[in-house]
C-alpha cells in the first residue's frame, strides 16, 4: 500500500450502532438496491429510473447566458441569499403557477432544494413521531422516505382510474380519527401521479377538497408534472381551488433538476414556518440556480421548451403502449397516462414483481417493483415502467425483454404453482432508492 493512500477502517462493524437516533431506525435499505447496480450497466434498458430527457434543451445558448450571469451578477448570484428565495425568483414562480391556474403572492412562496426539500420542510414542521399522513396506494417512493424519517404512520388510500377515491378518504379520516391517531394531512399527487400516471379529473378534486374541508384536513399537493399534460391542458390544480393548501412544486421536470429549485406555496402562517425551517436547514437554497433560472425564463422560450418536452414524452409513453400491447403476456394490464413519466402494470395473478426481477435483468430490462410505493407491503403483482429516458426503440426493446421474462415467469408459476397470496402480500424492507 502506498503511503499516500487515505487508510481505510473496516466498515462492516459499526462503533456507533448504539449511538443513532431512533428516527434513524426507520430509514430502511431497500431489497432491491444490489440489482439496480446491475440495471444501470448499458446493456440493460433501464425502465426504472425517473430522470427526465434534459438532452434537447439548449445547451450552447445556456452556457451563453451563463457565462454572461457570471460577468453581470455574479457577486450576488456566488452569494450567500435569502432565506424564504429571492424575490425575483419566487415573482417568476407565480408566474409558473398561473399556467395551472393557481393565482398565489410571491410573498406566500419559500423556495426549497428541489420539491423533494419542500416534502422535508412541510414534513418537519407537521409531523410528531407516530402522526398519520394519508397517501395514495400507491404514492411517490421519494415522499415515503421522508415520511418515514420523521417516524410518521403512512396511511394509504384507495385510488381508482380517476385517483383518491373521495368516500375511502372520508373514511379513513373518521377511523383513524375515532382510533385516537392524530391525522395530519393528505398528500396527493393529482398530476400523474408517480408512480400509477393516474389524473384526478377536476370533479375528483372537487369531491376529495369537500371531504378535506369537512373533517378539517390539511392537504399538501405535489405538482411536479402537471405542465407535461400529453393530451388537452392540464387540469387546474387543487390549490387554484382552495387557498388553504399547501402545494408543491418543481423545475426539474419542465427544466433542469440539477439546478435543484423546488418551491412550496403555503398560507401566510404556515409559510413563516417553513422559512424558519428552512433557514435552520440550508441558510437559503441555492441562489446562482435562482439565478439562472430566472435568467432562463426571462430570455428564452420557456414555454415552447415545455412543448417540445410534452412531445417528446408523447413519442416515449406511445412507444411504451405499443411496446406493452405487443408484448405482454394475456392477463397483464396497465395504466395509460395522458402525462407525466410512468406506466404502473399489473402483472397476471400470481406473480410476483420483486421475484421477477432478477430474470428481468438477466434479460436486460429493469423496473421498479410495486412494493417500493407502499409502506405496508403491498404491490408486489404490480411494477412501475417509466418512459421518460430511454429512446422510442429502445423503450419497445425493453418491452420485448419484459414480456419474455413474465411470459418465462408465468410459465414457471403455471407448472410449479409458485406465489401465493401470502407470498404476494408479504411486507418487505423499505423503499428502492434512486427511482425517484
Ligand atoms: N414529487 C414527485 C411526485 C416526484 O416524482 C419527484 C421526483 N421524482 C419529486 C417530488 C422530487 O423532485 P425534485 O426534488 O427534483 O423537485
Amino acid at each position: 500500500m502506498s503511503s499516500l493512500e487515505p487508510s481505510r477502517r473496516d466498515t462492516r462493524l459499526d462503533s456507533h450502532i448504539d449511538q443513532y437516533a431512533d428516527r434513524t431506525g426507520s430509514m430502511t435499505v431497500s431489497a432491491v438496491r444490489a440489482l439496480f447496480s446491475v440495471a444501470n450497466r448499458p446493456e440493460v434498458v433501464s425502465l426504472a429510473g425517473g430522470m427526465p430527457n434534459i438532452a434537447d434543451l439548449p445547451l450552447a445558448r445556456l452556457g451563453d447566458s451563463f457565462d454572461r450571469l457570471v460577468q453581470t451578477h455574479g457577486i450576488q448570484a456566488m452569494q450567500y441569499g435569502s432565506g424564504q428565495g429571492e424575490l425575483f425568483m419566487r415573482e417568476k414562480i407565480c408566474e409558473v403557477m398561473a399556467e395551472e391556474a393557481v393565482v398565489a403572492n410571491p410573498d406566500d412562496v419559500v423556495i426549497t432544494c428541489g420539491s423533494q426539500q419542500a416534502l422535508d420542510l412541510v414534513t418537519r414542521i407537521f409531523i410528531n413521531p407516530g402522526d398519520v399522513i394519508l397517501c395514495e396506494a400507491p404514492s411517490y417512493v421519494g415522499a415515503m422516505g421522508t415520511f418515514n424519517a420523521y417516524q410518521a404512520r403512512i396511511h394509504h388510500v384507495a385510488m381508482d382510474e380517476h385517483g383518491l377515491i373521495p368516500q375511502a378518504l372520508e373514511q379513513a379520516i373518521v377511523s383513524l380519527r375515532a382510533a385516537g391517531q392524530a391525522v395530519k394531512f393528505l398528500y396527493t399527487i393529482p398530476n400523474f401521479n408517480n408512480p400509477t400516471g393516474i389524473t384526478q379529473p377536476i370533479e375528483r378534486r372537487r369531491e376529495i377538497l369537500d371531504v378535506t374541508r369537512k373533517h378539517g384536513l390539511l392537504v399538501v399537493e405535489d405538482n411536479p408534472y402537471g405542465l407535461l399534460t400529453i393530451e388537452g391542458e392540464p387540469v387546474d390544480a387543487m390549490r387554484s381551488m382552495d387557498d388553504d393548501i399547501v402545494y408543491l412544486g418543481s423545475f426539474s421536470k419542465t427544466f433542469a433538476p440539477g439546478f435543484r429549485i423546488g418551491w412550496v406555496l403555503a398560507p401566510h402562517a404556515v409559510r413563516e414556518r417553513l422559512v424558519i425551517a428552512q433557514e435552520a436547514a440550508v441558510l437559503s437554497p441555492p441562489v446562482f440556480s435562482q439565478f439562472a433560472i430566472a435568467d432562463y425564463l426571462d430570455n428564452f422560450d420557456w414555454r415552447g421548451q415545455i412543448e417540445s418536452f410534452r412531445s417528446m414524452y408523447a413519442a416515449r409513453r406511445d412507444a411504451m403502449l405499443h411496446g406493452l400491447e405487443a408484448f405482454m403476456p394475456p392477463g397483464t394490464t396497465w395504466t395509460v397516462p395522458n402525462g407525466g413519466f410512468f406506466v404502473w402494470v399489473t402483472l397476471p395473478e400470481g406473480l410476483d414483481s420483486q421475484a421477477l426481477l432478477p430474470r428481468a435483468v438477466t434479460e436486460r430490462v429493469a423496473f421498479v417493483p410495486g412494493t417500493a410505493f407502499y409502506a405496508d407491503g403491498f404491490g408486489s403483482r404490480n411494477m412501475r415502467l417509466s418512459f421518460c429516458f430511454p429512446t422510442p426503440e429502445r423503450i419497445i426493446e425493453g418491452c420485448r425483454r419484459l414480456g419474455k421474462a413474465i411470459a418465462d415467469e408465468l410459465e414457471m408459476h403455471n407448472t410449479f404453482g409458485l406465489g401465493t397470496d401470502e407470498h404476494r402480500h408479504r411486507p418487505v424492507s423499505g423503499p428502492a432508492p434512486n427511482v425517484s
